[in-house]
């Protein structure tokens, strides 16, 4: 059976940043990806590019998936946003609560992405397939597991068709969550997010960032060639790519796989995988 897979993009600032994105996409979409998402910069930074990318992937004639974050937000203007998706014709949506920008005070009027969730089902009825954000390894700033996994059953119960995981480096931490899930009564498919190492110490500075763990094996193995990028960029595939054919084996529904805004390394694992 193919494994589905999807691809996730981040709205360019550039022109020729555009014109990577439209090239990528041409290379990327040799693979037959379910539905290319684009993410949504912090309180609303990106408003109109995200929309721009969104309409041309559509134009293309791709399915689109625009995420949106509440966290800055008022009820007006996700309504107008959610609005202008629909009349583009766009019928799914990554629903975030997102973090608040350093120096912007204002929460808004959602706290977390459970209310976006129900308020885009409120608005919009059954137009759009919502897409929830999952973590294996945990939020970072959850109080416990235990309460992290009963936010993320909030977000279903409000409305959500599936969930996108943070990426992460342990398949373990994965089918956990995913048996977590299950014995609290959630069965939406967790669709595993994939990132393809490009380089390490961006990485890592992520990493502990969004608290995606990268095993002490896997950080000494990447130190240890120092600027070799080449040799990064080869363990790199071949980590990710064995993770892949874990989770495949394991019955992962599916495979979301962080871009980059680049073609060679997503297209290469999935060549690996057949
Ligand atoms: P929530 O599900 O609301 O959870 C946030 C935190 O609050 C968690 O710790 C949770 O345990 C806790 N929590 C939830 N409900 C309650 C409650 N009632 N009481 C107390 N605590 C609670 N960010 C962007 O800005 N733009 C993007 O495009 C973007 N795309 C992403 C795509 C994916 C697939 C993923 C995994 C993340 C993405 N993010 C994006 C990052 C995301 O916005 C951050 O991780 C953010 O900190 C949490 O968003 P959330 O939707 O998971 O929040």
């Amino acid at each position: 059976m193919k494994t589905e897979i999807s691809i996730e993009f981040f709205p360019p600032q550039t022109p020729e940043g555009i014109e990577k994105l439209r090239s990528t996409r041409k290379a990327l979409a040799k693979l037959n990806p379910s539905f290319f998402s684009v993410t949504y910069g912090a309180g609303g930074s990106t408003r109109e590019r995200t929309f721009n990318v969104v309409k041309e992937i559509a134009a293309e004639g791709f399915a689109a998936a625009p995420h949106l974050s509440c966290i800055g937000s008022t009820r007006n203007n996700i309504s107008e946003i959610l609005g202008d998706y629909q009349a583009a014709g766009i019928r799914r949506i990554v629903a975030l609560r997102g973090d608040l920008p350093s120096g912007m005070a204002e929460t808004g009027e959602f706290r977390y992405a459970n209310e976006l969730v129900e308020f885009i089902r409120a608005e919009t009825g059954d137009w759009f397939s919502i897409e929830v954000a999952a973590y294996p390894e945990w939020h970072p700033q959850a109080r416990s597991p235990h309460d992290d996994l009963q936010a993320f059953a909030r977000k279903v119960k409000a409305g959500a068709n599936s969930a996108i995981t943070q990426y992460f480096f342990n398949a373990d931490a994965y089918f956990h969550f995913v048996d977590a899930a299950h014995a609290l009564g959630v069965h939406v498919p967790i669709i595993p997010g994939i990132m393809p190492i490009a380089g390490f110490t961006k990485l890592a500075r992520f990493s502990d960032a969004c608290g995606a763990d990268i095993p002490r094996w896997m950080r000494k193995k990447f130190e240890s060639y120092g600027d070799d990028s080449e040799a990064i960029r080869a363990f790199g595939l071949d980590v990710i790519t064995a993770l892949c054919e874990k989770l495949i084996a394991g019955g992962a529904p599916g495979l979301h796989f962080y871009s980059m805004n680049q073609s060679p390394l997503t297209t290469e694992i999935c060549r690996r995988l057949g």
